[in-house]
């Protein structure tokens, strides 16, 4: 018997884990589906690279064919160990924009608008800048300024500057527009994710119960009442039960799946799979928003870049002495060092797309080799109209779950897209590359926008921020209401990526880990308010 179940590991369940045990009488089991985060390709920030592609400490879903990506199936990594995608992410640190909060907070999201989330994403925060109105000092979430960034990038800001860009030494300062260096989740050349800056230090807790390689099957409900979750322990099921509360954190993907098959959902997404429906919540699964990408590609014979060569093996080599002497050098890259939040069109309030400048060539996630040096730029549109789902594909919890983002399927996302992929090629082609650009590796004729149109169908994919699908609102669709408690039902919280009711225009682990914080107060206000009451 346990106060709290928080299932998952990741961003959100780090972080509520770690602060509900602070309080020294209150005691919480975490369960995490994947292993313990022992590698050294999750501590050492280049191993990204090797993680990406491959199914190590990474889920690696599929989606279902996509229509709007000439039925193409995209790819979703997803982090599988403690940590959960902040222990595989590329470490870019950014909030998103204060707009988005302020729309949360007028869709009825009351204590959700920017004023109200700073100070939760204040106290995450430990950046090495130091403290200021915007900025916190002390937090477990380290964020530093990237120690050994490849030259490359300085060719990306002065091709920027050429097109009158304007320049931005903070993402998360008081504007958001501009092309700049990213600020990333790492201290002393480490990547520093939500375990590392929330779990590591608290192991010793007598009061927390971390339990690994235990994946949730079905949350135990007595009527409309969560009192525990079955979990599974080798072939064993294993059921633990909590006095206050269960606190869901598996992720855009797993938190609807894990719903659904505790029978909280739409009826017709549960029955048909022969599990008892138990509370009608139209809204699980629905909503799924996700930054849909286009990468463009350059080789390069910049010594400037980094690429896969006989060069580049010594390279590596020499990075890892370095490394490991001084915590700096290459093997602290983020790959994406620099980039840029811009407007596709001139009388926006607020930038619409992103760029992430690559130092090295870049294709199909990684999954695709490239030999030589080169490097890449991706965009994304950040607050797509498109709506996808996640549905069951089984009974069994083992099964991944059926992923459908809907890429592309509203007009507007494809206009922005095009018109920012044009901007990103002309930033690329500004003088400043002249000399370092070398061939293209998919050409696209950009004089014809249905050329650059159907190169996005056949080549864009996700940017790795899928949310919204246990919505947070008061509307008939909302799965949590304000305070991330699941409407109707008693005793349930959802703290992760699926609660955003729109997706944040920029990167979602900081917003993560601010929902994970602020899940953390609410939990801690009920349990005092119960006590009172008793
Ligand atoms: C490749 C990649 C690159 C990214 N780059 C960036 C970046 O640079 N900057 C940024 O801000 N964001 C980035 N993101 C996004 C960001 O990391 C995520 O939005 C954020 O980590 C999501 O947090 P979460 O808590 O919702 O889910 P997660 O962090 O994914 O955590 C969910 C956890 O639940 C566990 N779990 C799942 N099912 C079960 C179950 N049944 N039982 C128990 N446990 C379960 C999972 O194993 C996982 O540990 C990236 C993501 C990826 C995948």
């Amino acid at each position: 018997m346990y106060d709290y179940i928080v299932v998952g590991g990741g961003s959100g369940g780090a972080v509520v884990a770690s602060r509900l045990t602070e309080d020294p009488n209150v005691k919480v089991c975490l369960l995490e589906a994947g292993g313990p985060d022992k590698s050294i390709l999750i501590h050492a920030p280049i191993g990204v690279a090797a993680m990406l592609p491959r199914k190590i400490n990474n889920w690696g879903f599929e989606t279902v064919p996509q229509p709007g990506l000439n039925n193409r199936k995209g790819y979703q990594p997803r982090g599988k160990t403690l940590g959960g995608s902040s222990s595989i992410n590329a470490m870019l640190y950014v909030r998103g924009n204060k707009w988005d909060y302020d729309h949360w907070a007028s869709l009825g999201n009351e204590g959700w608008s920017f004023d109200d989330v700073l100070p939760y994403f204040k106290r995450a925060e430990n950046n090495e800048r130091g403290e200021d109105d915007l900025h916190g000092s002390g937090g477990p979430l380290n964020v530093a300024d990237l120690r050994s960034k490849k030259k490359i990038n300085e060719t990306f800001l002065s091709a920027a500057k050429e097109l009158q860009h304007p320049m931005n030494d903070d993402f998360n300062g008081p504007e958001q527009e501009g092309v700049g260096y990213y600020q990333a989740t790492q201290k002393n050349g480490e990547r520093w994710s939500a375990a590392k800056g929330y779990l590591t230090p608290n192991l010793s807790r007598p009061n927390l119960e971390i339990l690994t390689n235990s994946p949730a099957t079905k949350i135990i409900m007595e009527g409309k009442k969560a009192v525990g979750v079955e979990y599974k322990k080798g072939r064993n099921k294993v059921e633990i039960r909590a006095s206050k509360e269960v606190i869901l954190c598996g992720g855009a993907f797993a938190t609807p799946q894990l719903m659904l098959l505790s029978g909280i959902g739409p009826a017709d997404a549960i029955k048909p799979f022969g599990i008892e429906h138990v509370h009608e919540l139209p809204g699980v699964g629905e909503n799924l928003q996700d930054h849909i990408d286009y990468v463009t590609t350059y080789k390069s014979s910049s010594p400037d870049t980094f690429g896969i060569s006989l060069g580049g093996t010594g390279e590596i080599f020499k990075a890892v002495g370095e490394w490991r002497k001084k915590r700096t050098g290459l093997i602290t890259t983020t790959f994406a060092e620099s980039g840029a939040f811009l407007k596709s069109k001139a009388d926006l309030d607020i930038p619409d797309y992103q760029l992430h400048f690559v130092i090295s060539m870049l294709e199909d996630h990684a999954r695709k080799t490239n030999f030589g040096n080169g490097f890449s730029c991706h965009c994304c549109v950040l607050r797509p109209k498109s709506r996808g789902t996640v549905r069951l594909n089984s009974a069994d919890p083992s099964a991944d779950p059926k992923i459908d983002p809907n890429f592309l399927s509203h007009d507007d996302d494809v206009e922005v897209l095009l018109n920012s992929v044009k901007e990103m090629e002309r930033i690329l082609h500004a003088p400043a590359f002249d000399g370092i650009r070398g061939d293209q590796l998919n050409p696209v004729n950009m004089d014809s926008d249905e050329d650059i149109i159907a190169a996005i169908r056949n080549r864009a994919d996700t940017v790795y921020h899928p949310v919204g699908s246990c919505k947070m609102g008061i509307d008939h669709m909302a799965v949590v209401d304000p305070e991330l408690k699941v409407h109707g039902i008693e005793n349930l919280r959802i703290a992760d990526a699926s609660v955003m009711p729109t997706l944040i225009g920029g990167n979602t682990n900081a917003p993560t880990i601010m929902i994970g914080e602020k899940a953390a107060d609410f939990i801690r206000a009920s349990a005092t308010a119960s006590e009172k009451a008793a």
